[in-house]
């Protein structure tokens, strides 16, 4: 398996950087939009800690949306089902920033991917402590996860979501005006921009995918993260609204779950066999990075791995 690996992810590098077509850097987010397109990393884990690399897999970039996956993991950790109360788990069929569904189904936004459902997330765990105390709760949650010290948050990314996220300040102010959000619009963004701003590499957000592959735990460091039957649920959204209104055509290309961030990473899971973390910063219209997908559909095909 390792040596077929190591062969696959090696020709889909080879093949992929020759590609002419790579989509567009998110440029809404400044620091993001003078990333070099022609990065490309890939990185496999299997959970006996095999990790195979290509690429640029070493070099850190911004894992923007994919946090989600962990900071909803955090808080069904901390609060439990009762979450659902305050946000759906359909897909939604619109943008991740779309703020139409809001308006519509008052104030509960469909899925915690979307951005208006990660801010009530990045709400829930607020709470009643203040951002600096809920960043660093849940930058210590993401070393535990990875066993890894060595992630940090960029603030110069965050500090300048925070300045120009005019959209993310109309769905927290649509959220606050339908009820749902406890804390104030300012503070609760600033949790979620700097949440999105976390810095990993290929390597390092593999690993940090290895729960979801192991039924909620490391199978590495031997510690349990969440319960199994969350894994699952988490997976399986992972599958209908992890790539936006992307998603369905993701599921029918690659057809395992998987989150994307407009950073250009992918994190995908084939349960019980490897976590994988691919990095291109171009995106295709959906906000996905555009060879990741390609990349990962290739692995899978030539691997056989499916969830379906
Ligand atoms: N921080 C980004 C935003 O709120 C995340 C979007 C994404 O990665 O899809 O716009």
């Amino acid at each position: 398996l390792k040596r077929r690996l190591d062969t696959v992810l090696r020709d889909i590098e080879a093949e992929l950087r020759e590609s002419t077509e790579r989509g567009e850097v998110a440029n809404y987010i400044p620091p993001l939009a003078s990333i070099d397109p022609a990065k490309f990393g890939i990185a496999v884990v299997l959970p006996d800690d095999t990790t195979l690399l290509a690429g640029d897999a070493d070099e850190k970039f911004s894992v923007q949306s994919i946090s989600k996956v962990f900071a909803l993991t955090l808080v069904l950790g901390n609060r439990g089902d009762s979450i659902w109360q305050r946000v759906g788990r359909e897909p939604s069929g619109d943008p991740f920033n779309s703020s139409v569904l809001l308006e519509l189904e008052k104030g509960i936004p469909r899925n915690p991917f979307i951005n208006a459902g990660a801010i009530v997330v990045a709400d829930i765990l607020l709470g009643a402590y203040q951002p600096r105390e809920t960043i660093g709760e849940f930058l210590r949650f993401m070393r535990f996860v990875t066993a890894d010290d060595d992630i940090y948050i960029d603030h110069h990314v965050a500090q300048a979501e925070n300045d120009s996220g005019f959209n993310n300040a109309a769905l927290a102010n649509l959220l606050k005006a339908n009820g749902n959000l406890d804390g104030a619009p300012a503070h609760v963004l600033g949790v979620y921009h700097h949440y999105c701003a976390l810095a990993m590499s290929c390597r390092q957000l593999a690993r940090s995918g290895l729960f979801l592959t192991s039924s909620g735990r490391n199978p590495i460091t031997d510690t349990r993260i969440v319960a199994a039957q969350r894994v699952r649920r988490i997976n399986a959204l992972m599958m209908t609204c992890g790539h936006y209104d992307g998603s369905g055509d993701f599921a029918f290309r690659v057809g395992i779950p998987a989150k994307s961030g407009v950073g250009g990473g992918i994190l995908a899971i084939v349960p019980g066999i490897a976590s994988i973390a691919v990095w291109s910063p171009g995106l295709n219209r959906h906000g996905n990075s555009l060879l990741g997908t390609q990349a990962l559909e290739m692995l899978c095909q030539q691997m056989n791995w499916s969830v379906f």
